[in-house]
């Protein structure tokens, strides 16, 4: 049975518990930095980036977070957590893992239009577009040449992105019954 670990620092990390659940997925809760060594895939849930990055800090996961992912494990970041992903950002606050090839602008789309949905074709999901749901979303502003864009809203702005072993969404599928995204990514893990 694939074992995906959900970071639960913060943030919404139960809701992606759930979906995985019923995809009978043997899923964890990631509170120690040992349990990043007996998973299959890893997910760093939505929530407030700073404060995420804030305890992986005071819990001491930086250096093990960056040496399992960079190591190949299969990591997905939604919304705070494609923000804790990326290699640079457009604020100067948190300080990122750096672990994708990408810049990050925070809340993007503005206040007020903190949170909207929208249906988007997604590159490897099959059917229907899927009904995103951006809340105080961020926008992947610029990709290396290594990261490919999966989808793209209003403007052209990259909102899923994917480079080698790890996925990243600012929007949220947990929040919903469609669990196309999470099977693309339990692909990864295979
Ligand atoms: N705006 C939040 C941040 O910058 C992300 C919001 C979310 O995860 N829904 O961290």
């Amino acid at each position: 049975m694939t074992r995906i670990g959900v970071l639960a620092l913060q943030g919404d990390f139960f809701e992606h518990i759930k979906i995985l659940r019923s995809l009978d997925v043997d899923a964890l809760e990631i509170r120690l930095p040992a349990q990043l060594d007996s998973i299959d895939g890893l997910i760093i849930p939505g929530g407030e980036s700073t404060t995420i990055v804030q305890l992986i800090d005071i819990y001491k996961f930086r250096e093990k977070l960056i040496k399992t992912i960079t190591e190949g494990l299969p990591t997905w970041g939604t919304c705070a957590g494609l923000i804790v992903l990326a290699k640079k950002l457009m604020d100067h606050r948190p300080d990122p893992l750096k672990l994708m090839d990408i810049t990050v602008q925070r809340n993007a789309f503005g206040r007020q239009v903190d949170s909207f949905e929208s249906n988007i074709d997604i590159t490897g999901v099959e059917g229907p577009p899927f009904n995103c749901i951006f809340i105080r979303a961020p926008i992947v502003t610029q990709v290396g040449k290594n990261t490919e864009i999966l989808a793209k809203v209003n403007n052209n702005r990259a909102v899923a992105v994917k480079e080698k072993n790890i996925l990243g969404t600012s929007f949220h599928p947990e929040l919903t019954k469609d669990t196309r995204v999470h099977e693309l990514f339990l692909n990864m893990t295979q």
